[in-house]
């Protein structure tokens, strides 16, 4: 249920109505505008159909969603929300450029990543230490060791660093590291894990998964805004079809609709997506003209010699040439980079 108070309603009569909920048993989240103030309603589903809310001084409207989430929805809070890690901005019209290796892999690949990225202009920097490769005799990645080599690296230039957590039991030692949560695609549904991020005080990039549908997706994201933390930028990151030429299917009409449906950033990643590098900049391209709000981009200093990804990464040359590319076409979608 979501409760929409009248223009510059007090400060008391909101108190009023957030009492009455907990007082029933139901948990109020509160989207605080300059004007408007709406309360969502979150609990029990026959609890809050009992709920007579329509006569409380200030509220003007009461609104029964039936959709399954609810404080992700435009419906809750109109404005895109702005997600702020250190000096980088996502969201309301900043474009967030996320790049670096599929994996970290020693500290002299990390820092020549580093200058690269923050030299042409990327505003984050990804390396994962804790893989999720589909078979157990991959290389798994560095974990602590790696972890702290992307901080030292991301530290060098200035840029936050973005690193996945694959299990509840790394949550804090990877946010201890990194600045923010990667929840990748094959965890998009532990619910574990988004009830653990969900309490934690640091960003979450959440990513698609394999074969979820768009309102699983915003269901995951709703998991970790009950929580409290309402840091979530959502990247859709390709989908499995039919097409093996791709690695997977990048859901372009995912980003739009994403985009309409909720308030939180939604970037997208070509190079998992394709899988190819000669089709990272193009769908970069596209990603940018379908609306989003930044992208997610794999770079390595020797893509030939990498240890995981290295088919779908660009070199420094080609990241750097990419950048320069998708400036004025983020401009052109009036927004700043
Ligand atoms: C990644 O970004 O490193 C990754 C493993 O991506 P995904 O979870 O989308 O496969
Ligand atoms: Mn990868």
């Amino acid at each position: 249920m979501l409760i929409v108070m009248r223009d510059h309603a007090s400060q008391a009569e909101i108190d009023h109505v957030v009492e009455h909920l907990h007082e029933a048993g139901a948990e109020a989240h509160l989207s605080q505008g300059e004007v408007k103030t709406v309360i969502g309603v979150i609990g029990d589903r026959e609890l809050i159909y009992q709920l007579e809310m329509d006569g409380f001084p200030g509220v003007t409207e009461v609104i029964r969603v039936l959709k399954p989430y609810k404080l992700i929805s435009r419906e809750f809070q109109a404005e895109d929300t702005v997600v702020r890690v250190k000096g980088a901005v996502i969201g309301g019209g900043a474009f967030g450029m996320i790049a670096g290796p599929c994996s970290v892999e020693s500290e002299a690949q990390m820092l020549e990543v580093a200058q690269a990225v923050k030299q042409a202009g990327g505003t984050m920097l990804r390396g994962g230490a804790f893989k999720p490769r589909t078979s157990p005799y991959a290389f798994q990645g560095m974990g602590l060791e790696g972890l702290k080599l992307l901080r030292a690296a991301g530290d060098s230039v200035e840029l936050p660093v973005v690193t996945e957590v694959l299990d509840v039991r790394d949550a804090e030692t990877v946010a201890e590291w990194a600045d923010v949560l990667q929840v990748g695609a094959r965890n998009m549904q532990n619910f574990m894990l988004l009830e653990e991020l969900g309490r934690m005080e640091r960003p979450v990039l959440l990513k698609r998964g394999l074969s979820a549908t768009i309102e699983e997706v915003l269901s995951s994201a709703e998991y970790i805004l009950k929580g409290g933390n309402r840091d979530v930028i959502l990247c859709e990151r390709g989908i499995r079809t039919f097409e093996t030429y791709t690695r997977n299917t990048l859901d372009l009409a995912a980003v739009a609709a994403l985009r309409q449906l909720t308030h939180l950033p939604v970037i997208a990643d070509p190079s998992h997506a394709t899988g190819r590098r000669e089709l990272v900049e193009p769908m970069c391209r596209a990603a940018i003209a379908a609306g989003a709000d930044g992208l997610m981009v794999e770079v390595h200093p020797d893509p030939q010699h990498a240890r995981c990804d290295g088919p779908q990464s660009l070199d420094v040359p080609a990241f750097t040439k990419l950048m320069e590319c998708l400036r004025p076409l983020v401009v052109l979608e009036g927004k700043r980079l």
